[in-house]
């Protein structure tokens, strides 16, 4: 079976503001690279499932996404970490069964050592309706109560994983 890492984009590889639709409004947290890679060697496939109402609010377009998506996929390849984006481009009042907190985008064969991490409730609810038993949140100001675990910051999951040190003699290609 295969051991999924999901991530959420926004908030968890780049900072959380809203619509990010181009590379200008894209701010890496670096520390993910180093999060997935940790997981990769454990041998698990990583996988993004992202919400993009952005693309039919008509903030940005679908090429807008995919232009971005591309940059975001080779900068985590040049690290030698390969990654699948998924996306649902549709409004909430679509309640498309892709859009989380619908488990369209993490409908795989369920492992139990598949994790969910994301920055906002919805995530962990995701993850939650998906049956993923480990489900973290990384946020300093969001509560949840469908989190398995709670983290301040990136850096309390680096501590925790014992990969801070790592993080810090890591040169990013980007
Ligand atoms: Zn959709």
């Amino acid at each position: 079976m295969t051991k999924k890492l999901y991530l959420d984009r926004d908030g968890i590889i780049n900072e959380h503001i809203p619509y990010v639709g181009t590379l200008e409004r894209f701010f890496w947290h670096f520390e993910i690279i180093t999060i997935a890679k940790y997981f990769v060697e454990k041998n698990y496939k990583v996988i993004v499932v992202t919400n993009q109402s952005g693309i039919e609010r008509g903030y940005y377009s679908l090429f807008d996404f995919y232009k971005l998506s591309r940059y975001m996929i080779n900068v985590f390849l040049k690290n030698d970490i390969e990654i699948e984006v998924r996306a649902c481009p549709h409004l909430p009042e679509k309640n498309c069964f892709y859009r989380k907190p619908n488990i369209g985008m993490i409908n795989d064969i369920r492992d139990k050592e598949d994790i969910f991490i994301g920055d906002k409730e919805i995530d962990m609810l995701t993850a939650k309706n998906g049956n993923i038993k480990k489900r973290w949140l990384i946020s300093k100001k969001e509560t949840s109560k469908h989190a398995s675990k709670i983290y301040k910051c990136h850096k309390e999951l680096l501590l925790e994983l014992g990969i801070y040190e790592k993080f810090l003699k890591n040169n990013y290609i980007y």
